[in-house]
């Protein structure tokens, strides 16, 4: 809160690095930290080998939007490059956008859905399936992908999720990236090409949830492959102690945001920005001006330290188990659907009958999980996964303990009981 209110008494635009060097350097420097925290690729620092870096947007939906634009154009420019006449590449890139599909999973957050709907191209949705635990996988996405090739349609953005809104899955990103090396048009690029990712279909990964929980290195086995990927994003503000709002955004190369949302005004001409020496966040961004918002990152790594936040993020992850462990003290009455994963357990209520349909079965689950949130001592959430309604238990907030935990699980026994007793 404190990193909150100097950041916003430090008011101004901030759209450039002259305008105030500290709000940019800031940034670079905390998201640098975090980068190597993470142990994200060394492509996504603001020193690494490719040009990458990281900014800070608001939202997750924010950071996706501008990665979706930023892929639609490189794809363009890169299709359409070997035209020499302007208005004859101009008319082509028209054309060949009308044929642009954006891909996540049945289980992407709708975010990439919107950004879809903002950057005026198609969006389509890859199935996933419960024997998979909800993930996307590269057979799958092959499919999609060929399905949507045999109808002329181009793929030229992916959304891969870290932690799925319904489940917490995981996509399974290791056989996406071998996909996805089958797939592009390698034989065609000079080594200097490839390097530079031309001609790739560009894949994101959303992270906006589980992503805090890479501080911790039990986690960090699933960063490699993001090496082979374009972009990246966090909300810290949803699992890492910032407030509201810091979402944290990584590309492998910079230019590919400048190429597409640089723009040239009179008043930003100065000697600094000119000698290409320094960083205008403008240009990785929707907005032009921007909040001092790294000063709450900044506030929040002296506070706690590396070590401070692994444990806040250890201790979500052991309520979680003990809360399922609960669960399965009472196999009478909870099933779980998935989970623990990333602190979320997704649980349904287990039917008397072993012949129950399944409609029946939710609308056990429904009429018990109804029956919670109308007595009101607790506030959970629902979802449907694979046509199962599920109900959603996460402790992930900075003042729980165990007591509460243990109190929740009460009041959803008491409820399956009430529930179970009417059947
Ligand atoms: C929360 C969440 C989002 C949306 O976040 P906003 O920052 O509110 O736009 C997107 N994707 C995932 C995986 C999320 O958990």
């Amino acid at each position: 809160m404190l990193g909150e209110m100097y950041s916003t008494a430090f008011t101004g635009a901030a759209f450039n690095w002259i305008c105030s060097p500290v709000v940019t350097e800031l940034e670079t420097i905390v998201l640098d930290w975090l980068a190597r925290a993470f142990a994200l690729p060394s492509c996504y620092l603001s020193t690494g080998p490719t040009h990458g870096g990281g900014v800070i947007h608001g939202t997750a939906s924010e950071a996706i939007a501008t990665v979706m634009v930023a892929a639609r154009d490189k794809y363009l420019r890169e299709a359409t490059a070997h035209i020499t006449d302007e208005e004859e590449r101009e008319d082509a890139i028209a054309l060949r956008r009308t044929k642009l599909v954006a891909l996540g999973s049945v289980a992407t957050h709708s975010a990439t859905k919107k950004a879809a709907q903002i950057a005026g191209v198609r969006f389509r949705a890859v199935p996933v399936h419960a024997e998979d635990g909800y993930r996307m996988t590269g057979a799958e996405l092959g499919k999609t992908i060929d399905g949507l090739h045999a109808k002329g349609l181009e793929v030229f953005y992916i959304t891969t999720t870290l932690g799925t809104t319904d489940t917490c899955a995981i996509d399974d990103m290791d056989s996406i990236a071998d996909l996805l090396d089958e797939i592009a048009p390698a034989a065609t690029l000079t080594p200097e090409q490839k390097r530079d990712g031309q001609g790739e279909i560009w894949v994101h990964v959303d992270a906006a949830y589980a992503g805090s929980a890479l501080v911790c290195p039990e986690y960090q086995h699933l960063t490699p492959v993001f090496a082979r990927f374009h972009s990246y994003n966090v909300n810290v503000h949803k699992w890492l102690l910032v407030n509201f709002d810091c979402s944290l955004l990584y590309v492998r190369d910079r230019n590919w945001l400048i190429d597409a949302l640089s723009v040239n005004l009179a008043i930003l001409k100065n000697a600094h920005t000119d000698s290409g020496l320094v960083t205008d966040y403008r240009d990785w961004q929707i907005p032009f001006g921007r909040r001092f918002r790294s000063l709450k990152v900044w506030f929040v790594i002296r506070t706690y330290g590396i070590n401070g936040l692994r444990a806040h993020i250890r201790k979500h992850i052991k309520l979680a188990e003990d809360f399922a462990g609960m669960l399965q003290t009472r196999p009478d009455l909870f099933e779980i659907v998935t989970g623990p994963r990333y602190a979320l357990t997704v649980f349904k209520l287990k039917h008397k009958s072993q012949t129950a349909m399944i409609q029946e079965v939710n609308a056990l689950t429904k009429k018990s999980y109804d029956d919670v949130v109308a007595e009101g001592k607790i506030f959970l959430s629902s979802t449907v996964v694979g046509g199962v309604f599920a109900i959603r238990h996460n402790p992930a907030t900075p003042f729980v303990e165990a007591h509460h935990v243990k109190k929740h699980f009460e009041v959803l026994v008491a409820a399956a009981e009430r529930a179970l007793a009417e059947v």
